[in-house]
C-alpha cells in the first residue's frame, strides 16, 4: 500500500491518501494538547503507544460485534483504515463524574454515576467543541435522522460495556471516554478515530491514580510511564 499526500492533520494524528481511494493511512503523533490546544507538549513514543493501545481495543471491539474503520496496523505508528466521512459529533460516555461534567453541573469529582451518561459535543475547534443536544444535531444537519442519533448512543453504551468489564478485569476504572464515528461508502456507521489514554480517562482501581492524558493536562508527570502501564494491563491475559 503506497502512502500518498497528506489530507488532514489533527491534534493526535495525520491522515494520508493511498493508492486505493477507499483506504487511508493514519499516523499517530507524539504531540499532546490540553484545554483546546492552549497547552501543548510532546512525549517521545506516545504515538506508538496509542497506536498499539487503539489497535488492541479496536480488535477487542470487533470481536464483540462493533464495526470499526481499522483494517490493520502497518508498523509502530501507522494504521491502514477505511475511508469514512466523519460525523462531526464527539460521543462522550461517562461512568464516573469528573472533568467538564463536574465543573458544569457541580457533581463532586469521583461520584459514580447511577447510569451510563452519553453526551454529544459538536466537533468544531473554532467554537470550542460545545455540548449539544439531539435537536442541535438535527438543526446543524450533523446526522441524517433521529435514528442515527439513537444508533450513536447505542454504540457508545455497547462500547462502554465491553471496555468497562475488560478494564475492570485489569484493575483499571474506565472513568469516561470520547469516540468518533464515520460513515463508509456503503452507508455503514463505523467506529473511527482512536481509543487511547488521549481520549479516555483510566484510574487505577485501588489507588485512583490517573493513567491518562490528565497526567499531562494537570502537570502530574510520568505521562509515558502511565501509557505504558495501560498497554501492559491491556496485554495481560485473563
Ligand atoms: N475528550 C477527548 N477530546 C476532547 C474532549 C474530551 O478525547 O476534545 C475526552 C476526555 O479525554 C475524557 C472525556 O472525553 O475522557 C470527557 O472529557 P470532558 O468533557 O470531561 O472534558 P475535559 O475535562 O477533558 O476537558
Amino acid at each position: 500500500m503506497e502512502k500518498r499526500e497528506l489530507i488532514y492533520e489533527g491534534k493526535g494524528k495525520k491522515l494520508f491518501k493511498t493508492d486505493d481511494e477507499n483506504r487511508l493511512i493514519a499516523v499517530f503523533k507524539d504531540d499532546l494538547t490540553a484545554f483546546n490546544a492552549e497547552k501543548r507538549g510532546n512525549e517521545d513514543g506516545k504515538g506508538a503507544l496509542n497506536c498499539k493501545i487503539s489497535n488492541q481495543l479496536f480488535r477487542l471491539l470487533e470481536e464483540n460485534g462493533i464495526q470499526t474503520h481499522l483494517i490493520k496496523t502497518l508498523n509502530d505508528t501507522e494504521q491502514l483504515i477505511k475511508k469514512v466521512n466523519i460525523i462531526p459529533i464527539e460521543v462522550v460516555v461517562r461512568n464516573i463524574a469528573t472533568g467538564s461534567l463536574s465543573k458544569r453541573l457541580g457533581i463532586k469529582d469521583g461520584t459514580v454515576l447511577p447510569f451510563t451518561l452519553v453526551e454529544f459535543y459538536y466537533k468544531d475547534d473554532s467554537l470550542g467543541d460545545p455540548l449539544i443536544n439531539d435537536e442541535h444535531c438535527l438543526l446543524l444537519d450533523l446526522v441524517k435522522s433521529e435514528s442515527d442519533l439513537e444508533e450513536l448512543k447505542r454504540l457508545g453504551r455497547e462500547i462502554n460495556s465491553i471496555l468497562k468489564s475488560f478494564f475492570a478485569e485489569r484493575e483499571l476504572k474506565l472513568v469516561d471516554f470520547k469516540v468518533e464515528f464515520g460513515v463508509d461508502k456503503d452507508g455503514n456507521i463505523l467506529l473511527s478515530d482512536e481509543i487511547s489514554p488521549d481520549s479516555c480517562r483510566f484510574w487505577d482501581a485501588t489507588t485512583n491514580e490517573k493513567l491518562d492524558k490528565d497526567r499531562f493536562r494537570q502537570g502530574l508527570g510520568n505521562v509515558k510511564v502511565a501509557y505504558e502501564e495501560v498497554l501492559k494491563r491491556i496485554l495481560t491475559h485473563k
